[in-house]
């Protein structure tokens, strides 16, 4: 019987004392619960600076530009984080636009993503000047056409290549194979280069690929970048320069210690020097997940303990509101007790109180024992964990809070109650179209 975590094996980014999970960045979150309830978004800032500095090491000497995947997490006060430490944003809308702006990064620095944009979002980004878009198809391209050429400017445009590439991840999280939504095959690309000069108010001169997240092997970023590396020499022979490439995000994370062993920085930036061997351009970088996850864990108490005919089930007052990765991925996070009070192990399908089967965080997890009131974390929920999160069941948002050397600052306080219903009225005003 293996342990649900091999706490001694693998260095965690939580700092421990003995066995207990009591401090995360020298916060004692016993005490904060006392502050701000349950449940309760945490994210270590030191963490996140750490991520940041690991990155920018490993591509020391190359021109680059991280553009942190704002939807990993959009909270304000974690932009103004990447602001000020030179990060730029990858935005998929107008929306994630005026968030990264309005926490200070330079439009200069943002590039605009997703198979969706309308031309008003495009014409609203290209209003700021932002560094680039990633076009991701053809009608995408002739929109931009046209909406820059209707303000008179010159859109800086990308094409995102589909490499076919299987990313060996969650289907859901999948992105690079031709079956997917996303990006072009290298065939149509090589057609817009063509034909790039009928372009008078885009300049098509940056390539772009994103395979899908949370990749724990090097593999599948090898494959594709060495495709869109064939893809770029080729261009470049046939005369059409290339000034950025965009080598997308992905960087998996520890969601199950012991058993996820996530890619070093070092490494995945070395791959992208050996394929990239010779580009004099842009290299930019959309890492999302890496950046966030593990510097984020959601604290939760336990409601009660319900014991059902087959298993025991554990609820927790998070729900899958809250944290919806486990419902719509099936996605693991390691579970743990904030304070180990030596209790004997058990096992327990640990869940929400929403009214979904799918609100299951685990199902036949191994936890010691709990009781009513236990506080538990759930790990590395920095990444799609409250940038995902709603207000189904009518449950108001949870509280985030930013930690750093033992103190604490509220990012996002709970949502009250008339918030959540702000904006909704009763059918009185009844109008013909
Ligand atoms: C979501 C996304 C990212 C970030 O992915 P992570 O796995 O979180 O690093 C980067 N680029 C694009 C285009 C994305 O859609």
């Amino acid at each position: 019987m293996s342990a649900p975590m091999d706490r001694n094996t693998t260095p965690a980014p939580l700092s421990k004392t003995n066995s207990d999970f009591r401090l995360f960045d020298e916060v004692d979150l016993p005490l904060l619960v006392e502050r701000m309830g349950t449940p309760l978004h945490v994210y270590s800032s030191n963490t996140i600076r750490q991520r940041i500095y690991a990155l920018h090491s490993a591509l020391q000497g190359l021109d680059t530009l991280i553009c942190y995947a704002v939807k990993a997490n959009a909270n304000l006060a974690i932009l103004q984080l990447m602001a000020k430490a030179g990060v730029g944003a990858d935005i998929v809308s107008v929306g994630e636009l005026r968030r990264a702006l309005n926490a200070g990064i330079p439009a200069e620095r943002i590039v605009f993503s997703g198979v969706g944009k309308n031309a008003d979002e495009i014409a609203g980004a290209l209003n700021v000047g932002i560094l680039r878009f990633n076009v991701e198809s053809h009608d995408e391209l002739l929109t931009l056409q046209r909406v820059a050429s209707a303000q008179e400017v010159v859109a800086s445009a990308a094409v995102r290549i589909n490499p076919d590439v299987d990313a060996q991840t969650h289907a859901k999280i999948s992105t690079g194979k031709s079956e997917n939504k996303f990006g072009v095959s290298i065939d149509e690309a090589r057609r817009w280069f063509t034909a790039r000069k009928s372009l008078s108010h885009v300049q098509l001169d940056g390539l772009h690929v994103h395979i899908g997240s949370q990749i724990l092997s090097l593999d599948p970023f090898r494959c594709a970048f060495e495709r869109v590396a064939a893809f770029w020499r080729e261009l470049e022979q046939a005369g059409h320069p290339i000034r950025s490439i965009d080598v997308g995000g992905g960087l998996g994370v520890c969601y199950r210690e012991g058993v996820d062993h996530p890619i070093d920085a070092a490494d995945y930036v070395g791959v992208i020097r050996h394929a990239l061997a010779g580009y004099q351009g842009r290299l930019l970088l959309e890492p999302g997940r890496y950046l966030v996850a593990e510097a984020g864990m959601l604290l939760t108490r336990v409601v009660r303990i319900k014991p059902g005919v087959e298993r025991q089930f554990l609820v927790l007052d998070a729900a899958m509101n809250d944290l919806q990765r486990p419902s719509l991925y099936d996605a693991w996070h390691d579970i743990v007790p904030v304070i180990d009070q030596g209790r004997p192990m058990t096992t327990y399908d640990i869940v929400g109180p929403v009214c979904e089967s799918g609100d299951t965080f685990a199902r036949g997890r191994e936890l010691p024992e709990c009781e009513a009131g236990d506080l538990l974390l759930i790990r590395a929920t920095g990444a799609y964990g409250a940038s995902m999160a709603s207000t189904y069941n009518s449950r108001p948002l949870a509280a985030e809070v930013m930690l750093q050397n033992g103190r604490y600052a509220v990012v996002r306080r709970r949502q009250h109650f008339e918030e959540m219903i702000a904006g909704e009225q009763p059918a009185r005003n009844w109008e013909t179209p």
